[in-house]
């Protein structure tokens, strides 16, 4: 029997670890991938499915074209992770590895936020996006907040593009000059480790009459009365609700001992857990860099590549490079990116590439090359 891997969710992390495995070892290894959803979903295609530009059936990736040498992908919901024995349980039995991958993402904890509900008036999953896309084309006009409800959260720069995506909905229904769209968020900037970034967002909104508000967060929404109330006590009105939820590790993941702080604890270099064999890969762990697809690949890649070598014989080299490229949709069609390296140097270093409608290009190919390389699509 080759070594056994059991990985845990088929997100950015998992799809990218089982298919590096597959690629080097093949049949030589037994991996097995756990994830309860029937598809895997990119998560800027939310925004996409809530303008009302795709419709949320055509943004399925479903797991059955997800098919490598040495592996296979089990629809099962993740109930029980004991990291000593690293032995899984599941709604439908349990499975045991020689190295256990968790790779589960972020969940989302509304509980932490009054008057927000899952799928209803967020646009963080695949439903809330759905759901949206149905309320917007009743929206009449007025005061739009799009609020963060606590950091850190996935994708840093998805509500200001949730923001900007909004502008250009409004406009083009004529309800530009009756809507106010405010964007709450925690953090200091639109995008801290890209100062140019941000400097770039902020412009568009001035440009746009968009309101920032930052280092502040929503802490409870009140859509009856038409409100939102901020962690500073402030208090905005609103008629539209646009929320990212708290992020953090789901509870079986808190369940499992091996956070703090509602992330995992990880060595950010290598992704282990204080577990012998168990590894932590993606949105959940602890590593100071954002959470982001990109980032998630280059830590999944990381961890496969000391597999590989612990196999082969070889040394253990890989390190996380804590590197990549986010887009950001600034609205009228252009795209902007920035390259950011989280670990390498003694701060974090990034690049910006103003907006353009060729970015358009490079986003579409970074979704296209993904869906190739695992979906074979
Ligand atoms: C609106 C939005 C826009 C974004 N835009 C970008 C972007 O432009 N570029 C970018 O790089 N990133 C973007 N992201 C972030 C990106 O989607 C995530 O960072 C990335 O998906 C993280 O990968 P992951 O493998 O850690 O987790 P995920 O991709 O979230 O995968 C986790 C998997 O675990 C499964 N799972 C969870 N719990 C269980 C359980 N109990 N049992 C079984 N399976 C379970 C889930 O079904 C899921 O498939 C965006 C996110 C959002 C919300």
């Amino acid at each position: 029997m080759g070594m056994r891997i059991v990985i845990l969710g088929a997100g950015f992390g998992g799809l990218e670890m089982a298919t590096t495995l597959s690629e080097a070892l093949g049949e030589r290894l037994e991996v097995t991938v756990i994830d309860k959803s029937d598809a895997f979903v990119f998560g800027y295609a939310k925004l996409d499915v809530m303008f009302g530009r795709v419709p949320a059936g055509a943004v399925r990736n479903p797991y059955a074209d997800f098919v490598k040498p040495g592996v296979r992908l089990l629809r099962e919901t993740v109930t029980g992770i004991d990291p000593v024995a690293r032995r899984v349980t599941t709604d439908q039995g349990s499975h045991e590895g020689d190295i256990l991958v968790i790779a589960l993402g972020a969940d989302y904890d509304v509980s932490a936020t009054p008057g927000v509900t899952l799928g209803v008036n967020e646009f963080y999953s695949v439903a809330g996006a759905a759901h949206m896309a149905g309320v917007l084309p009743g929206f009449a006009g007025g005061d739009v907040v799009v609020g963060v409800c606590g950091a850190p959260y996935k994708c840093p720069p998805a509500p200001s593009e949730c923001a900007l995506m909004m502008h250009d909905y409004v406009a083009a229904r004529g309800l530009g000059a009756a809507t106010r769209i405010t964007v709450v968020n925690p953090l200091p900037s639109p995008v801290p480790p890209s100062p140019e970034m941000s400097a770039a967002i902020l412009k568009a909104f001035e440009a746009r009459g968009i309101a920032f508000i930052p280092n502040v967060r929503v802490s409870a929404v009140d859509e009856a009365a038409r409100m939102v109330t901020l962690s500073d006590g402030r208090v905005l009105p609103c008629d539209l609700f646009l929320g990212v939820p708290k992020n953090r590790a789901a509870d079986v993941v808190v369940a499992s001992g091996l956070t703090e702080d509602g992330w995992v604890m990880v060595d950010p270099h290598t992704l282990a857990t204080q577990y012998p064999g168990v590894y932590a890969v993606g949105d959940l762990a602890a590593t100071g860099v954002p959470k982001a697809g990109v980032y998630a690949e280059g830590a999944a890649r990381t961890v496969a590549a000391n597999i590989i070598s612990q196999l082969r014989g070889e040394p253990q080299t890989a390190r996380n490079p804590g590197a990549g490229s986010c887009y950001i949709e600034i609205g009228a069609g252009l795209i902007a990116r920035i390259d950011v390296d989280f670990l390498s140097g003694p701060k974090p270093f990034g690049t910006f590439h103003g907006a353009s409608v060729e970015m358009r290009r490079d986003k579409e190919h970074f979704g296209a090359s993904r869906r190739a390389r695992w979906f074979n699509r």
